[in-house]
């Protein structure tokens, strides 16, 4: 198995269009990386870059330490896998898994056979070999696609929103399915979605990608946790955020005027006084009672941020519950809590408190 490393990647297409520019990644052999971000940001055009599909504008990309760059597709020793699964509708399965080793003309026929069963075993659908593409539900075509990206035991996969066509519920199975069978043999993994959901409940790490760049790379609680960029905190997830100027920094903790409201958060050391920044808070960061019935509130601490507001929207996520309130002073909140703590319903007001060291201010 092998790693991925991209130097400098930058990709303009004919027409002017800088659709990747400059980017580094190291990906490490077995690891699971994802590529998110919004539509158009350049997330196909890097993984075709990998896969030599698309040559760099500038840069180099390396597979298993090797220069392949202006290397072709079929010389770079990948599987991919496409939204449209692209099996061959004329061919059975065996025959499709069969295709990259026949293709390469280096196997026995005994050789490609056990492989072809190795692999249906793996993406647990053995003894389809004699069908046709047309006799497998979508689930099951999305498996043999993998199967046969796999076979001729690529050096890493590459996956460019391979579940996108799936409905919800196969979709989630696929999630897992699909990093049982990536575990299981630890291939390098490439995956490409502009699914956040997907991108953080799937990887090892996520490479945030904003308008041809890398916004943020790193684990996916790290990146939920700590983002780096607005960007990034209102891409994953859903996020508090207060856009303000710092007015004061005292002991790690700065203060930010946000026009309505001020704001204190712990401090990145580097930060100054007049600085513009957002200060993130994130759903299950903020906390709320339900406003004692003289007007008083229960919570209310020295070093925290409180704010008076009133629910406006609540609805259950399954093990956890979801508000939406509105402040005093006009803002939204979202606020995530567990199932079954105190009721609080609609209309009923309450007192948030928001803990500085919840907060984490990124610089604009
Ligand atoms: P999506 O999630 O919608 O697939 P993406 O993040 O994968 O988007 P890319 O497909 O890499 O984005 O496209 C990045 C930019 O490059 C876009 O502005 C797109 O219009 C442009 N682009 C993509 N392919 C070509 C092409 N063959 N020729 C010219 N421009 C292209």
């Amino acid at each position: 198995m092998s790693g991925i490393s991209l130097q400098g990647v930058s990709k303009r297409y004919p027409g002017g269009i800088l659709a990747v520019k400059g980017v580094d990644l190291d990906i490490e052999s077995g690891e699971f990386v994802t590529l998110v971000g919004p539509s158009g940001c350049g997330k196909t055009t890097t993984l075709r870059t990998i896969a030599g599909f698309e040559t760099p504008t500038d840069g180099t990309v390396r597979i298993d330490g090797k220069d392949v760059t202006d290397m072709p597709p079929y010389e770079r020793d990948t599987g991919m896998v496409f939204q449209d699964f692209a099996l061959f509708p004329h061919m059975t399965i065996h025959e499709n898994i069969a295709y990259g080793m026949e293709a390469s003309g280096e196997y026995t026929r005994e050789e490609i056979d056990a492989r072809v069963a190795e692999m249906l075993d793996l993406v647990e659908l053995p003894g389809v070999g004699d069908r046709t593409p047309d006799q497998l539900s979508g689930g099951q075509q999305q498996r043999i696609a993998l199967a046969r990206a796999l076979a001729p035991r690529p050096k890493a996969l590459l996956l460019d929103e391979p579940l996108a066509s799936l409905d919800k519920q196969l979709r989630e199975q696929m999630q897992v399915e699909l990093r049982r069978i990536q575990q299981e043999i630890g291939i390098t993994t490439v995956f490409v979605t502009h699914n956040q959901e997907e991108a953080l409940t799937m990887s090892d790490r996520l490479a945030v990608m904003n308008d041809g760049r890398f916004e943020q790379v790193g684990p996916p609680e790290v990146v939920y946790d700590e983002p780096d960029t607005r960007f990034v905190a209102d891409f994953l997830g859903t996020a508090n955020i207060f856009d303000g100027t710092v007015t004061a920094i005292e002991n790690g903790y700065a203060t930010v005027d946000c026009g309505d409201v001020t704001v204190r958060s712990q401090s990145p050391g580097a930060l100054e006084t007049g600085s513009e920044v957002s200060v993130i808070v994130r759903p299950e960061r903020v906390r709320f009672e339900a406003t004692s019935a003289d007007g008083g509130t229960r919570t209310a601490t020295e070093r925290s941020n409180v704010f008076q507001g009133d629910i406006t929207f609540k609805r259950h996520l399954g093990s956890s519950v979801e508000f939406r309130l509105e402040t005093s002073n006009g803002r939204e909140l979202v606020v995530v809590r567990r199932s079954g703590m105190d009721e609080v319903t609609l209309g009923d007001s309450v007192s948030v408190t928001i803990d500085p060291d919840d907060c984490r201010i990124v610089e604009e």
